[in-house]
């Protein structure tokens, strides 16, 4: 329905009903709900005051405001929610212990080690670990799995606490974003011969925001210069003020190298939980908890490392994991031993998913097979949704100048993949951060840590979107769809090289360029170690063919790991060769570089002059 103009701007009216719009919508998901032209409320907004382009994503208050301009209710339903209303039509709980007091018993706090980039959080976790394994399993190999659980004495009684074994604030922060909570207790690593840096203060406001109480580890304090006094001085500017000062925060100095105070540390850990925390869980109820890590693994399918928050989690049950399902196979707990059952804030490993969920994903056992397959379909169809929602057409960066020319693309979708979460956010924040101009928009469609594979291409398919591999490459068969499919993936080792290219293809100015071409992959099956030559990987070339004398990079589960190569001696069994083709195995002497291991990828490639379109 059309209505009368305001300031010249003809505008839809409603008639005060209510629209849901999920969070972080656009004025084109707003216009597709009232069947308006995204044009009109991008016209509206701008006699509000406000420049919105009609597919970037708005606030809250702007979605309100504009609803309230034409007449609307909004209702704002966060990803959360309309979770939440998926499996309440399954008439399913989450996030709550069944039951009432008297079926709730003590649980062992869950801790994430935070903390500035080398003060010390990956040796802190292994002196812990290596400490304090649970008397009784220990002797088993030890496993990383995401997590492990380790046992102290406080005041003559035996004591546990769960550590999330990714350092950082990364994974608390990913975690968080999705809603879920999966630190109870935050051990803040400072160096004390450093004292407190910028991340240090980052961590600290991530642990406050996502109010968990903060345990602060001074460490290093065997390294001359050390000053355990000056950190307790700088952390009360922030408020974290320690007991002997008459704060509420608990201050242990320690040394991770040399395992000092480790027994104090987490006391101290036991003693805050009690303190300030009321953990209890209820352990005869289905199962429910969050992911931590997962990945494929070859012989075992999809490993997922879980963290029981509530109820027991047993073999053979039905879960559901983010939009991942199965029946429990068999589970491992963080000493590779299986297990039959685990509690409340326990980790285990669990076999048996369809596929692999995500970090933060929530987990919950159902009665039926049936019911765990639709629930895990209905979310894996809302995110194809989302991300499919955000659709233009197909573009690579070269012609991105004349179509934008041609009016026929605003928008320029990314999909970043990289390394590592810090330096994939990095990336994204300076890309959103260029200033193209007017015409053109850009948009993170999608990021993530790993390889590039094939579900990324599709989403660039429906969507137009250029793949931006940080570090990463694309694995398993993504090259060759995004070669057959015509979508352009990009790769950098270097954030500025990324942001310059970009910048230059927004600006049409992206000069013809050497390209690489790949020319074959070799999968590392042995290594040989040689006293003159060093180490020599010995080979099956999995595609094209390995040429001598080319460049290569090293890639390690799906990352590389390192770059500019040489195949400096290529053998096939006693004798010097120019190549080996796919399908044949043989030796690679990469020259010094020596840091190889059995199933890493060597990848070769050629740079050519690449023509301009
Ligand atoms: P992260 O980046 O916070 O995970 O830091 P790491 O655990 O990797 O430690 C950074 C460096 O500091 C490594 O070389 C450690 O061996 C060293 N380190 C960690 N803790 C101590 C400590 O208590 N004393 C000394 N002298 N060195 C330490």
């Amino acid at each position: 329905m059309q209505a009368p103009s305001v300031g010249g701007v003809m505008l839809p009216r409603g008639n005060g009903e209510t629209i849901r719009l999920s969070r972080g919508a656009s004025l084109t998901d707003f216009a597709e709900k009232i069947n308006a032209n995204p044009a009109s409320l991008v016209a509206v907004m701008m006699n509000l005051g406000e420049m919105v382009t009609a597919t970037q994503s708005v606030s809250d208050e702007t979605l309100q405001l504009l609803a309230g301009e034409m007449n609307y209710e909004v209702q704002i339903v966060s990803p959360e929610e309309e979770d939440r209303e998926l499996l309440e039509s399954f008439d399913i709980e989450f996030g709550e212990d069944e039951g009432d007091e008297e079926d709730l018993v003590v649980r062992p706090p869950v801790v994430t080690v935070m903390g500035h980039v080398d003060h010390g959080k990956t040796r802190l976790l292994d002196a812990i670990r290596k400490t304090n394994v649970i008397a009784g399993e220990a002797g088993g190999i030890t496993q990383h799995i995401g997590a492990y659980q380790v046992s102290t004495e406080v005041n003559d009684e035996e004591r546990r606490i769960t550590f999330i074994d990714t350092p950082g604030h990364e994974a608390f922060t990913a975690m968080r974003a999705r809603g879920a909570k999966s630190t109870d207790i935050a051990i803040l690593v400072v160096a004390a011969n450093d004292g407190v840096m910028p991340q240090t203060v980052e961590a600290l406001n991530h642990a406050k925001a996502a109010d968990v109480p903060i345990v602060v580890a001074v460490n290093k304090i065997d390294v001359e210069g050390a000053d355990p006094t000056k950190v307790r001085g700088q952390l009360t500017e922030y408020g974290l003020v320690a007991e002997e000062y008459g704060g509420d925060t608990m201050f242990v100095d320690i040394s991770a190298k040399q395992g000092l105070h480790i027994d104090s540390l987490l006391e101290a850990v036991v003693l805050t939980a009690d303190a300030s925390l009321d953990l209890r869980a209820n352990p005869a109820q289905d199962a429910q908890g969050i992911s931590i890590e997962s990945r494929l693994d070859r012989g075992r399918g999809a490993v997922a490392t879980v963290l029981v928050q509530r109820g027991t989690l047993r073999v053979g049950d039905t879960m559901v994991v983010g939009d991942a399902y199965g029946r429990v196979r068999a589970m491992l707990d963080d000493n590779g031993n299986n297990v039959a059952e685990a509690g409340p804030s326990t980790p285990v490993q669990v076999l048996g998913l369809t596929n692999v969920p995500g970090a933060g994903d929530n987990f919950l056992v159902v009665d039926e097979d049936r019911t765990a397959r639709q629930i895990a379909e209905k979310r894996a169809a809302r995110e194809r949704n989302a991300a499919f929602a955000k659709r233009t057409r197909r573009v690579s960066l070269e012609d991105l100048d004349k179509v934008l020319k041609a009016g026929e693309v605003q928008q320029l979708n990314l999909i970043i993949k990289g390394d590592a979460s810090g330096s994939v956010e990095a990336l994204e924040s300076s890309l959103l951060q260029l200033d193209v101009g007017e015409e053109v928009d850009i948009r993170v469609l999608h990021r993530g840590v790993g390889a590039v594979t094939e579900s990324d291409i599709d989403l660039a398919m429906g969507s137009d979107a250029i793949v931006i591999g940080f570090n990463v490459r694309a694995a398993g068969r993504a090259a060759q769809m995004a070669e057959r499919e015509g979508v352009d993936v990009r790769y950098y080792s270097v954030i500025y090289q990324a942001i310059e290219e970009i910048e230059a293809a927004l600006k049409g100015m992206l000069k013809p360029e050497y390209e690489e071409v790949e020319l074959g992959t070799a999968e590392i099956r042995e290594v040989f170690k040689s006293s003159k030559l060093g180490n020599i990987a010995g080979v099956l070339i999995r595609s094209g063919e390995v040429k001598r004398n080319t460049k290569a990079r090293l890639i390690r589960d799906g990352k590389v790991v390192a770059e500019n190569l040489n195949i400096e001696g290529l053998r096939r069994f006693k004798d010097d060769v120019t190549e080996i083709r796919e399908g044949y195995e043989g030796g690679i002497n990469l020259g010094n570089f020596n840091d190889i291991k059995v199933d890493d990828v060597i990848a070769t490639y050629e740079m050519r002059e690449k023509p301009r379109v």
